[in-house]
């Protein structure tokens, strides 16, 4: 499963198991995978899967989350969008809830790419800023940049290109302290990009120079994104022969990288087409059109086939064909349409997915609520006394615990009825809940046994509050309910020292109990 754990022997007797990875060995691991620029998705994919499953063997809950947003990442690209969704806000609530800075950075950062690719650009802006406030001094620079980027890109999306190129220097700011070349040049290019669409081609043109210039400085060639964002902002420009020598260099160099890697080809051979058309060479921009239209087709690459639709009307009417021209603009519409259609489905299942996790948790929330509740009553049950009484307890503090039991109350069951019974109990209920008023807690603890915890009074104060609880159950109107049974309970009470335990207390609030019963009912012993 995890080919980086050793060196694939079995395990046997003589020769021990390889030994797990220490906890700062896998974080390393995820560190180096994530924010990879155009990496490979499936090998990412799969060791996130693997990473995740060591965290977790690692019980490391932190770590495991971790992994699991690489996981998402890797998801979101392969276009599982909704899967991803569901990871990242639930990573989010987690990070939230327990303030965990760099989780919280992550999550927010990939919701916010997963709200822009659903067309949601005020909830993507939103996780963008959220993501950045997440920063803190120990983020490392790449980590940063991104992020930055992020924002960047989503301004840039929004139609706001001043505050998207502020925030592209903040990026590109930080690759530089950092010496990130690569960084540096995703920022660069992004920015060209949004210049391009905000229609600035010239300030566009003027950050592809600069990352022409870095790309040189370091020796490198220019990527294949970067040679298409060029040959796009070349047709910009009307240099229409630089944009067709740019985009048939690039077509051919990404055609022999092999079809695994043949996504962005596409869209090169859809740039190509568009500069070809500008040129007058029609019958080599309706080849490039028609090999994209079959990659399209073979990959299912819905967006790039609605743009290549719009393309050929063009070149249809570029020719002179208008009749053409026409029926192909038609099906581009359909076309577009279908795929706004689309993205809005993709859309309703991403937003179910953040809603289902966040519903889960309320859901789950309101089980455990439930779980310390008696459902006759509505009051805490003996869970959650088990889980408060000991808090209590060992804070110190003076508090007194009372057992309450109804007298005779078999006699109300075999005399009215067990559903005047109920109402019995649920009547003495509403009344030590009033009596717990001032602090402390009345409790079901089974049967017709309550527990009443009274916190910051010393017996010198409980007394009379207990005695008056016991007179308010004498006195209530019962003859509506028992007719001539009357309804009283027996109290044995005490206050706790500093040593005791909730055995202890309840044991001794027993035995009062009982001598309370003894000598005569309807009576407080403490
Ligand atoms: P004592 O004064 O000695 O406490 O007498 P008692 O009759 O109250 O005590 P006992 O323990 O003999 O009987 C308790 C009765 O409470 C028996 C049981 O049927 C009844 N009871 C327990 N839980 C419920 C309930 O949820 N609803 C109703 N109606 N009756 C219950
Ligand atoms: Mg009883
Ligand atoms: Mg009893």
């Amino acid at each position: 499963m995890s080919g980086s754990l050793g060196t694939g022997s079995i395990p046997s007797a003589t020769q021990p198991a390889v030994a797990a990875r220490s906890v700062p060995e896998i974080a390393a691991e995820i560190q180096s995978l994530e924010f990879r620029f155009g990496t490979d998705g499936s090998h990412v994919l799969a060791r996130a899967v693997a990473l995740a499953a060591e965290a977790r063997a690692r019980a490391d809950h932190p770590l495991y989350l971790w992994a699991r947003l690489l996981e998402a990442n890797m998801r979101r690209r392969s276009g599982e969008l909704a899967v991803a969704a569901g990871i990242c806000s639930e990573v989010n609530a987690w990070a939230r809830e327990r303030e965990h800075r760099p989780l919280l950075a992550r999550s927010h950062q990939q919701l916010s790419i997963i709200h822009g690719n659903l067309g949601d650009i005020a909830a993507g802006l939103e996780h963008a800023v959220r993501a950045v406030e997440a920063v803190d001094d120990d983020t490392s620079p790449r980590a940063r940049g991104v992020i930055l980027l992020r924002l960047a890109d989503v301004l840039a999306e929004g139609g706001s290109p001043d505050a998207a190129r502020t925030r592209y220097g903040h990026a590109e700011q930080v690759a530089i302290g950092a010496a990130d070349v690569e960084l540096r040049l995703v920022v660069l290019n992004n920015l060209a990009y949004a210049e391009h669409l905000a229609g600035n081609s010239e300030q566009a043109w003027e950050a592809i120079q600069r990352l022409r210039t870095v790309t040189e400085a370091t020796g490198g060639d220019l990527s294949p994104d970067a040679l298409d964002t060029m040959a796009m902002i070349q047709i910009a420009r009307g240099r229409y022969p630089e944009a067709a020598r740019i985009a048939v260099g690039n077509v051919d160099a990404y055609a022999s990288a092999g079809p695994d890697d043949a996504d962005g080809l596409a869209e090169f051979l859809l740039t190509l087409a568009i500069a070809q058309r500008h040129l007058g060479d029609q019958s080599a921009a309706q080849d490039a059109l028609d090999r994209c239209a079959t990659i399209c087709e073979e990959r299912e690459l819905a967006g790039v086939r609605v743009r290549a639709l719009e393309e050929q009307a063009e070149l249809h009417a570029a020719r002179g064909d208008h009749a053409r021209a026409f029926i192909v603009h038609k099906r581009f519409h359909a076309a577009e349409r279908e795929l706004h259609s689309q993205q809005r489905d993709a859309q309703a299942r991403a937003r179910h997915a953040v809603f289902e996790t966040a519903e889960a948790r309320r859901e789950a929330e309101r089980f455990r609520e439930q779980a310390r509740r008696d459902p006759l009553t509505g009051l805490p049950n003996r869970r959650y006394v088990d889980e408060h009484l000991p808090v209590l307890l060992s804070a110190g503090g003076p508090i007194v615990v009372a057992l309450v039991d109804l007298d005779h109350f078999k006699r109300v069951n075999d005399l009215c009825s067990h559903e005047i019974g109920d109402r019995v109990l649920t009547v003495v209920a509403g009344l030590l809940t009033q009596a717990a008023r001032s602090g402390g807690f009345a409790a079901r603890l089974g049967g017709e046994e309550f527990l009443l915890v009274l916190t910051g009074a010393g017996t010198a104060e409980a007394a009379p509050a207990l005695e008056r609880f016991r007179q308010s159950v004498q006195d209530h109107p019962w003859s509506q309910l028992t007719g001539n049974l009357p309804v009283t309970v027996s109290i044995g009470a005490l206050q706790s020292g500093p040593a005791d335990t909730q055995t202890m207390v309840l044991a001794a609030a027993d035995r009062l109990l009982y001598e309370a019963k003894n000598s005569g009912r309807n009576r407080c012993v403490l």
